[in-house]
């Protein structure tokens, strides 16, 4: 990172999640795009990069890690949270690994790996809420319109 541009940061001192670094367990998309729906509380960041390791170590295939936050924490419609930094949204994993959404129902979904990664959200001891509704995921809260995302909100 020594060599690259400086990540862009807000007014209230968070950074915006890194793009598509090529080392790392995870990919980043959102709406909009190109990191701007991915400005992250310092602790989120830690988390994510938490994640992502732990994840790296036994998969090849890497999470999808989409909205966390606008600049500045503006209003983020249709989310009613998203405003703090502190909720990312992360898509269930795919059994052919491959960059795009699937829906819990969805024949392409893989649902031994996507409870492994709710465990280790968990496992990260860093969390307080996982919403997504495959009802065969444990720990995970129904939260209506989460069939093809978890919402994370981790804890300071
Ligand atoms: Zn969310």
């Amino acid at each position: 990172m020594a060599t690259s541009s400086p990540l862009p940061q807000d007014g209230r001192g968070y950074f915006m999640l890194p793009q598509m670094p090529e080392e790392s367990g995870y990919y980043t998309y959102g709406t909009p795009p190109g990191g701007r729906a991915q400005y992250a509380h310092p602790q989120m960041l830690n988390f994510i990069f938490k994640l992502e390791h732990t994840w790296a170590m036994t998969e090849e295939r890497k999470i999808g890690i989409g909205n966390i936050s606008l600049a500045e924490g503006v209003a983020f419609p249709p989310h009613k949270s998203h405003r703090n930094g502190l909720q990312v949204d992360i898509r269930p994993i795919r059994k052919d690994g491959s960059k795009q959404p699937v829906r819990w129902s969805s024949k392409d979904y893989d649902q031994a790996a996507t409870q492994k990664l709710v465990d280790l959200i968990w496992q990260t001891g860093m969390v307080k809420k996982v919403g997504f509704n495959d009802p065969k995921i444990a720990n995970a809260t129904y939260m209506n319109g989460h069939d093809d995302h978890l919402h994370v909100e981790i804890r300071l």
